[in-house]
């Protein structure tokens, strides 16, 4: 009679050693889009460091707020809880003012993202990556994954960063023409621009296995006062939140060992 032996998992390779750096523009965009390829990242001994350029003092305000309590302050614990749940290494806030949406005055206010020059804020981001070791730069497509000012100017500072270290840029963007599903992503209900990019164009897809899937939902449940209580119910939600896209600017990097 043959052995009858047991399905073995083939362990995925370490990922220790390995950094990469994770650009965002306001805290609960790293939970929203990539939370899972991040989850992913550090669970395979990745160095995962978040950068979040603003405090999002001009989101909307979901749950209210303590007496005395600024709308930034506590998006800044909603983003320490996140990072805990996504086991980040490090969380790095640039301190630029959020600008709002496109034609707010918000836009040109000296302290805005969207106004801030775009060599000085890549040159921050590149010192950054090189004390860290990075091999890759996490960012935005060119159009900011929905076109928000400060989403736009992660991408132009991030592109420019990646360029001048020759790092592999990696830009988050969504499939456009993914299939809808019962509960729509958020990103779709944000105003006005064509979301996300053209398949053809995108290079690296995470999808999230049950493990990393838990950790998004905390991550984006961490934002309560951004994120709805609809979006993290757990039906559906794989189907909504459970892949991650990228195009990619440079050859394969660690993102492309996730799979
Ligand atoms: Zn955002």
């Amino acid at each position: 009679m043959a052995a009858v032996l047991a399905p073995v998992r083939t362990p995925q390779p370490s990922l220790t050693g390995r950094t990469v750096v994770v650009l965002h523009a306001h805290p609960d965009d790293e939970a929203i889009f990539t939370a899972a390829a991040m989850h992913r990242l550090a669970a395979r001994g990745a160095r995962v460091v978040l950068v979040t350029a603003t405090a999002g003092e001009l989101g909307p305000v979901l749950r209210p707020l303590r007496a005395g309590e600024s709308l930034a302050a506590r998006r800044r614990r909603e983003l320490e809880r996140a990072c805990e749940t996504l086991a980040v290494a490090r969380l790095v806030l640039l301190g630029h003012r959020d600008s709002g949406m496109a034609g707010w005055d918000d836009n040109a206010h000296p302290d805005a993202l969207a106004a801030a020059p775009t060599a000085a804020v890549a040159r921050r981001l590149a010192d950054l990556c090189a004390r860290e070791g990075a091999e890759a730069l996490v960012h935005y497509d060119p159009q900011g994954i929905y076109g928000h000012p400060d989403h736009l100017a992660v991408h132009r500072a991030g592109a420019a960063a990646a360029g001048l270290l020759g790092i592999t840029g990696y830009e988050a963007t969504v499939d456009r023409r993914r299939p809808r599903t019962r509960r729509p992503h958020l990103v779709d209900q944000a105003a006005g621009a064509r979301v996300g990019w053209e398949p053809a164009g995108i290079a690296t897809v995470v999808r999230a296995d049950r493990d990393d899937l838990r950790a998004k939902r905390r991550a984006m449940a961490a934002h309560a006062t951004q994120v709805p209580r609809a979006a993290t119910r757990r039906v559906g939600f794989a189907a909504a939140y459970g892949t991650e896209w990228f195009r990619r600017i440079g050859p394969a990097a660690v993102l492309d060992e996730l799979s």
